[in-house]
């Protein structure tokens, strides 16, 4: 008979444990949810362009333009330039 009171002990002591950590699993599924609702809402898409030296996609944002197009980087703006300057050069002579 001590023995079946000690099982029931255990069990019950089982029992609440298994309901606390439910319970917890239970808040924190709640506070993702909450987080996730709460999140900033994702950029509109941007028009991409298409480097005139390598060719590469840059959202439009952070391509470089000038007269002639779009470009990737700095340096290709500038070899762009500079193929542009000796294209120039090469007509004249
Ligand atoms: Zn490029």
């Amino acid at each position: 008979m001590k023995l079946l009171v000690l099982l029931a002990v255990v069990a019950g002591l089982w029992w609440l444990r298994r309901l606390a950590q439910v319970g917890r699993l239970a808040r924190q599924l709640r506070q993702m949810r909450q987080v996730s609702r709460e999140a900033p809402p994702r950029p509109a898409p941007q028009p991409m362009l298409r480097c005139l030296v390598c060719g590469t996609q840059t959202p439009a944002s952070e391509a470089l333009q000038d007269a002639r197009g779009a470009y990737c980087c700095a340096a290709h703006q500038a070899k762009a330039a500079q193929d542009a300057l000796s294209r120039t050069g090469e007509r004249k002579e």
